[in-house]
C-alpha cells in the first residue's frame, strides 16, 4: 500500500471528511484491522482565505508547494490537495512534488461519464463556478457546465465561508441549495457536481432529484484506488 499526503486544512471541516473516507474505504477494500498509510498537513485557511480574497494566487501556491514538498519527505508517494477551488494553483504543488498528484476534477469527470451524462451543474466557490481552471478541465473532458445565476452564485459562495467551512449547516442553506438545484435542472442539468469539498456535508443525495457528484468522496475514493493499485 502506497502512502496518501492529503494537503488539508481547507478547511479542516472537509478534511475531517477525506481522512474518514479514505481510512473507511481501505478497511472496506482490505478488511482485518487496515486503514489507509497516511500523512496529512492542516493549513490555517485563514491565511489561504485573505490570498484568495486578495488575488494573491503566487503566494498560496508557493506555500501549498512547500508543504507538498514536506509531505513528500516525510514519504507521501500519492498528493491530494482536500479543496477544489485550491486546484486554480495545481501546478505548483504537481511540479513541486515527485508523488502521484491526483486532480479532483478528473475523478469527477470520470465519474459523470460512468453515468452517460454530458450535461451537468457546477456548485462552488465563486472562483470555481468562474473561472476557467476547474470547469475547463472538466470541459476538455466533454462535459457541458451549468453554472447558477450571479445571484444564485454568490448565496452559494456565501454559504460555503460564512457557513460550512465554521461547521454550520443550516436547514435554510440546504432549502438555497435544493432551490438552486432546481433552477440547474430546469436550464438542462441531469446531474450537479458538488464542486466545494464542504458542501456534502449540507446537500445529500436525497435531497434533490438529480444525482449529485461529490468532489470529496470521489477525490478520495481515487486516493485509494492509487494507493491500492
Ligand atoms: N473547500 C472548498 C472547495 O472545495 C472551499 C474552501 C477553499 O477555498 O479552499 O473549494
Amino acid at each position: 500500500m502506497r502512502t496518501i499526503g492529503l494537503i488539508g486544512g481547507m478547511s479542516w471541516e472537509s478534511t475531517a471528511v477525506y481522512y474518514r473516507l479514505i481510512n473507511e474505504e481501505v478497511n472496506r477494500r482490505l478488511g482485518g484491522q487496515h486503514n489507509a498509510k497516511s500523512l496529512m498537513a492542516t493549513l490555517d485557511f485563514a491565511e489561504i482565505e485573505a490570498c484568495q480574497a486578495e488575488g494573491r494566487w503566487d503566494d498560496a501556491g508557493a506555500l501549498l508547494a512547500s508543504t507538498a514538498t514536506t509531505l513528500v519527505g516525510g514519504g507521501a508517494e500519492i498528493m491530494i490537495l482536500c479543496t477544489n477551488t485550491m486546484h486554480k494553483v495545481a501546478d505548483y504543488v504537481s511540479n513541486a512534488a515527485s508523488a502521484e498528484f491526483i486532480h479532483i476534477a478528473d475523478p469527477t469527470a470520470a465519474a459523470i461519464q460512468r453515468e452517460m451524462l454530458s450535461t451537468v451543474g457546477l456548485l462552488g466557490t465563486r472562483y470555481t463556478m468562474e473561472q476557467d481552471f476547474y470547469r475547463g478541465r472538466l470541459e476538455a473532458s466533454g462535459l457541458t457546465v451549468l453554472v447558477p445565476d450571479p445571484a444564485r452564485r454568490e448565496r452559494v459562495h456565501e454559504i460555503i465561508y460564512d457557513e460550512l467551512c465554521l461547521g454550520k449547516v443550516l436547514e435554510d442553506s440546504r432549502r438555497e441549495y435544493q432551490s438552486v438545484v432546481q433552477s440547474l435542472q430546469a436550464r438542462g442539468a441531469t446531474g450537479v457536481i458538488l464542486g466545494c469539498t464542504e458542501i456534502g456535508l449540507l446537500l445529500k443525495p436525497e435531497d434533490v432529484a438529480i444525482p449529485l457528484f461529490d468532489t470529496t468522496r470521489l477525490h478520495a475514493l481515487a486516493a485509494v484506488d492509487a494507493a491500492l493499485r
